[in-house]
């Protein structure tokens, strides 16, 4: 592939790979130093960021601390999180609040003036900024791409597909990427001083998914390939209420409604999270997610229901989850929303330190694509785009620290657009039935099959990052053997002490695929 490069594009400044929310900060960040954003789509309409309904989480009432976020955060890792990076994500979350604020992010703001808040499942108390009800990621995504456009140092361009990362000697230089398709399509190589990636998630390589179809983990797969160091790979989050309607992606239906009161019940408008945990449907998201799944393939159907918590309110205060419902011909004022468990975010990825150094020279990466040790086994509810914002300052500060920039030279034509295709059906549907709520040794080894044999039959970059992130995923997944947060073993169901988290390559998940030996587990 590297033998045909239609053209080089360098800078002395950062290249970052991605402009949802994490790619889109980090650029901010980082002005007055140049930098190239390359992303598949368009800056403010990107990746899962755009999406995001709830908002972000951070101690910014009176009766908060970021003592008590910090415990939130840690409950829900289950044992997972490293502290440390708990404690600072807690801590500097108000001052990247403040940030998006100064950015012109419109959050909801009470009669008074002051912030208003809203509680989410986990949360001790009321702490999500939010913007419309349930549009932050849609206002956020579009206040940061309109400060990015009119910043004259940041270069966006979308509708490339990154393919590979370009290395000289250890070191990361640049990325290959695609413009166009067929025989129109060129092989652009973006060389840069600092190598940034932002590339969110991998719910698309699963059936049922929450995420954009754009969200197929190649970024981790991309670094995975490179040599990079992984952490928690196997940890996915499934969001228990993903509106089953039939659509891909599924449409969701946010936390915030049951924070607001809303219920889960069953076929025979029977409720049954009260039973399996105090917290009832505000319960952590693997636990209602699992608690949902088991109702379903026990034969029954489950829905939400919103009549008396929110009722008349609905359309006012949920209007992204309001038009989600009525265009599928559900009006939820007056009906149940049926929902089901859907792949909504990835706790694992490339793992990172506290500045968002990658193992690779030369790489940073933040966002969704970062494993951090923040979230641990389980995320809590709306610390994503929290992370994002916090790592984007990080790694601006740690990049501009080292570079001393120029502008780009030789940039490209915009290319077409282009639709992010789906990964193989095949792959989806393994991933789905083996690698999702409940695991077991058998269905692992099975799904290992499914993508050694895709990877057999291709030699297709895209579809080599995408089998990588899955194979990461389903290996260390093996691996496991026990159960924690959102990695649930029917064959290990017990939780094994010292909790550890999982550091591995590529070449370790290679090696569990073909003899199921252990990877390296560090001790906290
Ligand atoms: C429906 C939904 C609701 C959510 N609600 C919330 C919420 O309320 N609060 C919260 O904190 N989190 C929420 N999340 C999670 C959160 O939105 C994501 O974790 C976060 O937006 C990830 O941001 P990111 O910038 O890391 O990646 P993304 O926003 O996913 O952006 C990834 C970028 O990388 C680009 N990219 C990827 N691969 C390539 C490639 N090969 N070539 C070129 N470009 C590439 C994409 O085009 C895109 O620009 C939600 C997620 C979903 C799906």
């Amino acid at each position: 592939m590297k033998t045909h490069i239609d053209s080089i594009i360098e800078t002395d400044g950062a290249l970052i790979l991605g402009a949802g929310i994490a790619g889109l900060f980090t650029a901010l960040k980082l002005a007055p130093m140049p930098s190239i954003v390359l992303a598949g789509t368009r800056p403010g309409l990107s990746g899962s960021s755009a999406w995001a309904q709830g908002g972000i989480a951070a101690a910014m009432g009176e009766d908060d601390s970021w003592q008590s976020h910090a415990r939130d955060t840690i409950v829900a890792g289950a044992g997972l999180c490293d502290p440390a990076v708990v404690n600072l994500v807690a801590q500097e979350a108000p001052a990247r609040i403040e940030d998006l604020i100064a950015y012109g992010a419109p959050f909801d703001r009470n009669t008074d003036g002051s912030l208003a808040l809203g509680r989410e499942a986990a949360h001790s108390l009321p702490r999500i900024v939010h913007v419309k009800g349930d549009g932050a990621g849609a206002a956020i995504s579009a206040t940061l791409a309109a400060r990015a456009a009119e910043t004259a140092c940041i270069t966006l361009l979308e509708g490339f597909h990154a393919v590979e990362l370009a290395m000289e000697k250890d070191r990361v230089t640049g990325i290959f990427a695609r413009s166009g398709l067929g025989p129109d399509a060129r092989l652009i190589l973006f060389r840069a001083r600092a190598v940034i990636l932002a590339t969110g998630g991998l719910g698309a390589l699963y059936a049922v998914t929450t995420n954009p179809l754009e969200s197929r983990g190649e970024g981790l797969g991309m670094a995975a390939r490179a040599g990079a160091l992984v952490a928690d790979p196997e940890f996915v989050q499934f969001h228990p209420t993903a509106i089953a309607v039939g659509r891909d992606p599924a449409p969701l239906a946010t936390e915030a409604l049951r924070g607001e009161g809303s219920v889960l019940v069953n076929g025979a408008g029977e409720r049954f999270m009260a039973a399996l945990h105090k917290d009832a449907e505000l319960a952590p998201r693997d636990v209602v997610a699992r608690a949902i799944h088991r109702q379903i393939v026990s034969g029954e159907k489950v829905f939400l229901d919103c009549r008396d918590a929110i009722g008349a309110e609905f359309p006012h205060h949920f209007p992204t989850v309001y038009a989600a419902c009525m265009s599928a011909g559900i009006d939820p004022v007056r009906q149940l929303i049926p929902v089901a468990p859907a792949a909504h975010y990835h706790m694992g990825g490339i793992a990172s330190d506290v500045l968002g150094r990658s193992s690779l020279p030369g790489l940073w990466v933040v966002g969704e694509c970062a494993s951090t040790g923040l979230h641990g086994a389980n995320r809590l509810a709306s610390n994503s785009l929290l992370e994002g914002l916090i790592f984007g300052a990080r790694v601006a500060d740690d990049v501009r620290g080292q570079l001393a920039a120029g502008a780009p030279r030789g940039l490209p034509p915009a290319p077409p657009r282009f639709a992010s295709p789906a990964p193989p059906h095949v792959l989806r549907e393994a991933m789905s039935r083996d690698v999702a709520l409940e695991r077991n040794a058998q269905g692992l080894r099975a799904a290992l099959g499914v993508i050694g044999r895709l990877e057999t039959v291709s030699s297709e970059p895209a579809l080599l990052n995408m089998t990588a992130a899955a194979k990461l995923v389903t290996a260390a997944a093996l691996a496991r053997e026990e159960s924690r947060g959102g990695h649930w073993r029917t064959d290990y169901p017990e939780t094994q002490k010292p909790a550890t988290r999982t550091f591995m390559t590529l070449a370790d998940a290679e090696r569990i695929a073909a003899t199921d030996v252990q990877p390296r587990h560090a001790s906290k």
